[in-house]
């Protein structure tokens, strides 16, 4: 039986249209560099892929760099910004390691409350000239939405830069770069139906990043290395069919996670959501399941055949509990306990009951009923 996917946070299903995509390129495998026409085409392809993500995010064909994905796109935007200037490094204690692992010393990690949102007055005179600043949109375990406008602006205010990872926001509600007034920001394809391995970053015009790999020059010398074609094309499909149906996904996500929240209700388990009700992406439902163990209940749940996950599912091989539910005030024993149901397109009604059904089998189980 075909097992029931609720991890949606940590990677999509690939949509059809960026199948068909990669099959194309992969036939078409002209490196885009070269000077015949086959391989201009190529070029001239790759371009209009540039240009509909740009139109997908609000933002320019030349503010648009093709990467591996995000980890890669946040070393660029920080590392590249951090040879630029000497400010130091702002960020918060609840960003993706690919952000958080880069703060020293001298950095400057911001607390969120205890739904995980950054206090945008804790920027205030604060920040120097020069201040690098990651703020994350959606955060990837809890879904808190940040007010990245609204930091954005008190940042620009300080003549600070202003990064935001903005990967688990891209393609599931509407993200208009030029309106957030942010300097960079980054995004991987596999959180939106394309494949991993590829992904984006956004440089505002007039912004010069410096590049981190040296090489042949691609992507206007920021990053090296012939283009991931295939990747790039289908990035591209998916991000569009993304955006066209974002209202109609949205919608349909919504009406999935009221049906799981009232489930959940009017069910008897001991439990707590680990989010607010406002400014929350309703694909994500993080909760914690009083005195249980969340690796226990994944592993029975995937042994029936639900896959969710426990902390952010992002790390490998660590032990540690979540460093974002421990910064929303849970315990240890709270943040091990908790595990993270993420929804998406393809989920179901019928998904949400076998879900719960297979949650009363568990705590049943439990207390030797
Ligand atoms: N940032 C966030 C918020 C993420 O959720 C992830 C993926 N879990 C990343 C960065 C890293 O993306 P990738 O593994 O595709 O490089």
């Amino acid at each position: 039986m075909k097992p029931i996917y609720l991890d949606y946070a940590a990677t999509t299903p690939i949509v059809q249209c960026a199948k068909e995509a990669v099959k194309k390129y992969m036939a078409v495998f002209y490196n885009p560099s070269a000077a015949y026409s086959g391989a201009v085409e190529v070029r001239s392809d790759i371009e209009n892929a540039r240009s509909i993500i740009a139109k997908c995010i609000g933002a320019d064909p030349e503010e648009i760099f093709f990467t591996s994905g995000a980890t890669e796109g946040n070393n660029i935007a920080i590392q590249g910004l951090r040879r630029v200037t000497n400010g130091r490094f702002v960020t918060s204690e609840i960003e993706h390691h690919s952000v958080l692992n880069l703060a020293d010393n001298d950095s400057y990690i911001l607390h969120v409350d205890s739904n995980g949102f950054v206090r945008p007055n804790d920027l205030y005179g604060a920040l120097d000239k020069g201040d690098i600043v990651s703020i994350m949109m959606v955060n990837n375990e809890i879904g808190t939405i940040q007010n990245i406008k609204e930091i954005s602006r008190i940042v620009k205010k300080s003549r600070a830069f202003m990064h935001t990872d903005m990967t688990q926001a891209v393609g599931h509600i509407p993200v208009n770069c030029h309106d957030l007034g942010i300097d960079i920001a980054t995004a991987s394809g596999h959180k939106f139906g394309a494949p991993k391995g590829i992904g984006f970053i956004y440089i505002r015009k007039g912004l010069h990043i410096p590049a981190l790999v040296q090489g042949g020059g691609q992507e206007r010398g920021l990053r090296s290395g012939t283009e991931n074609v295939c990747g790039i094309m289908a990035m591209a499909a998916a991000l569009k069919y993304a955006t066209d149906n974002i209202d109609k996904n949205l919608n349909h996500i919504s009406e999935i996670n009221n049906y799981l929240c009232t489930q959940l209700d009017n069910s008897e388990f001991n439990f707590a959501y680990n989010y607010a009700n406002t400014n929350h992406y309703v694909g994500n439902c993080n909760v914690c399941f009083m005195n249980q163990r969340g690796e226990e209940i994944v592993e029975f749940l995937s042994a029936n055949g639900i896959y969710v996950s426990s902390g952010s599912a992002c790390n490998t091989n660590d032990d540690e509990p979540s460093h974002v539910l421990m910064a929303i005030g849970l315990t240890t024993e709270q943040a091990e306990a908790s595990i993270r149901i993420s929804i998406g397109n393809d989920t179901t009604t019928e998904d949400i009951d076998k879900l719960i059904e297979t949650l009363k089998t568990y705590f049943s189980l439990r207390r030797g009923d």
